[in-house]
């Protein structure tokens, strides 16, 4: 590679310039004086990407529409969500009839009721509990198994993200390994978690068995829970191998509960998500996500001989203004029903995403870039190494700057990706073979554009074109 000419970046195949960002630009600019980096979740900011980061105005089916009339395809689904596309209508019918009814009660009401008698169906929970958003219902749970077990240590694998409470922001994953160079990649993840907090929280290496049953071995007798996400979506996707899957079984043996963290995965790898997926049992799951569709929704639950510790019948207080909000179930109601109306979506949703998967590494091939993907069921991750990439150690080892060439090519070109190399895409329903080879044309094109940005980076390397300008791929501060 290194006697590679310099090679100019390639414009747009299209005849048009990039579209307009003049209205996302004055929004971010406003946004910026009033909330902290303009957004109200770290990743949204685009910084590992550059950018302005595009403000939506609306959103339908496949598609997203920006500030400036720009229409995207999308493949991020609000980060999971929206596995039905977006402004569905049975979901929107729901919220609507719902809103009829009143907004917010602070007393129970019938749709809570047949949301849990649906999720407990499908899950094979005995008891759940709604709470507002992912983060909620694993701080939730953790407190639980405490509760539950009478001990006070958890362990959490590296690169799993399990929502921002203290005593998970401890070597995490999703927008905190995005923006590990800003914050230092030592455990806690976050300022203002005391090293206190976070001595409470072990750590382990994802897909290693030898190490967690070492682990367990040592301290199982003090380790309330092991949490994790059964396919781990916060690193980019990695797949757990079936040693870990055993070993993850075996942490029982100590008297510690096993917690899955489904807020990405449940009800979106299968009806039963991916524990139900893989034939794991574990003693409480956490969702989010999709239980919502697309409003804020959490849940905790699973034996009701754990569950029944939650107040007000048992001694682990947990509550919540708004929990269990009509809105809020009304829209996880429709999607669940709607999911399980239509048994044939997985299938649809695994075949297309395999599709996408395939045509994606012929681009890159064909291009000469090198990227591993890890694809299951309708999430993927395009890896800008070798791979394989099995933990956060392999994935870390990613080509960042890479990532951002594409990521740019893909936007500017209307598909619209994750704007982070750690995180994963996800398919909706709502995406068809139209959608499948604008992406797949666009990615082609961006593929040609990165591997003309390496060529030029190692040839400013060797000092061939050191006034070449080259793509802003800095993580900026
Ligand atoms: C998104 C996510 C969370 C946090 O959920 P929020 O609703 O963002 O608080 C927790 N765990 C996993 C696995 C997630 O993907």
């Amino acid at each position: 590679m290194t006697a590679t000419p310099p090679v100019p970046v390639q414009p747009p195949v299209s005849s048009s310039a990039a579209p307009s960002t003049a209205q996302s630009e004055a929004l971010f600019e406003r946004a910026r004086k009033v909330t902290p980096g303009g957004v109200n979740s770290p990743v949204r900011a685009f910084r590992s990407v550059g950018g302005v980061p595009r403000f939506m105005a609306s959103a339908d089916g496949a598609y997203l529409t920006d500030a400036d009339g720009t229409r995207y395809i999308d493949h991020i689904g609000s980060w999971g969500p929206m596995i039905l596309g977006h402004n569905h209508p049975a979901i929107r019918e729901a919220i609507v009839a719902a809103a009829q009814d009143g907004t917010s009660f602070g007393a129970p009401g019938w749709r809570e009721v047949e949301l849990a008698e649906l999720v407990c169906q499908v899950t094979g929970a005995q008891k759940v509990r709604f709470v507002n958003s992912g983060t909620e219902a694993t701080m939730s749970a953790l407190r639980l198994a405490r509760g539950f077990t009478g001990r006070k240590y958890t362990l959490k694998f590296r690169g799993n993200y399990h929502g921002h409470a203290d005593a998970l922001l401890v070597e995490a994953g999703s927008g905190l390994m995005t923006n590990a160079a800003e914050l230092g990649a030592a455990a806690p993840s976050s300022a203002g978690v005391p090293d206190e907090y976070a001595r409470l929280t072990l750590v382990s290496e994802y897909n290693d068995a030898g190490a967690l049953d070492a682990l367990m071995a040592e301290r199982g007798h003090e380790i309330a829970a092991v949490i994790f996400e059964p396919v781990v979506g916060n690193a980019g996707v990695l797949l757990p191998t079936p040693a870990f899957l055993l070993a993850l079984h075996r942490v029982r043996e100590h008297g510690t509960l096993l917690i899955a963290d489904e807020v990405m995965t449940g009800f979106r790898l299968s009806p039963s998500g991916a524990t139900g997926r893989l034939g794991l049992t574990p003693d409480l799951s956490c969702w989010g996500k999709i239980i919502g569709g697309g409003l804020p929704v959490g849940a905790y639950g699973g034996r009701a001989e754990i569950m029944d510790y939650v107040s007000p019948e048992g001694p682990v207080y947990q509550a919540g203004t708004l929990s269990g909000n009509p809105l809020a179930m009304s829209a996880g109601l429709a999607t669940l029903r709607a999911l399980q109306a239509d048994p044939g979506l997985y299938e649809r949703l695994d075949t297309y995403t395999a599709r996408l998967a395939e045509g994606l590494r012929e681009a890159a091939q064909e291009a000469g870039v090198t990227v591993c993907i890890n694809v299951i069921g309708s999430m993927l991750t395009v890896f800008f190494q070798a791979g394989p990439v099995k933990n956060y150690t392999e994935a870390a080892r990613s080509d960042t700057a890479a990532f951002a060439v594409w990521f740019q090519g893909l936007l500017k070109r209307g598909v619209y990706w994750a704007p982070s190399q750690y995180e994963s895409i996800f398919i909706s329903g709502a995406h068809g073979e139209t959608e499948l080879q604008a992406t797949l044309a666009a990615a082609r094109d961006a593929f040609g554009e990165v591997r003309a940005a390496g060529a030029q980076a190692n040839a400013a390397q060797n000092g061939i074109a050191e006034n070449q300008p080259t793509e802003n791929v800095e993580v900026s501060g």
